[in-house]
């Protein structure tokens, strides 16, 4: 059985077992396919942090 996951800085599906890396975030936990995704994310976490406000508004 496997933890299928979206890395949020390329999109793609990765397998948490298989994350390259994984940061924390605002209480929630994201997973990288790779060290470069992972550093893209930790020197912009607000631009990738929160996919789902990309379709609604406040
Ligand atoms: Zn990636």
């Amino acid at each position: 059985m496997s933890d299928t996951v979206m890395d949020p800085v390329c999109g793609m599906q990765i397998r948490t077992q298989d994350a390259a890396a994984s940061e924390e975030h605002e209480g929630r936990t994201f997973y990288f396919c790779s060290k470069a995704c992972h550093d893209t994310f930790v020197a912009n976490p607000h631009r990738y942090g929160h996919p789902a406000e990309e379709h609604g508004h406040h």
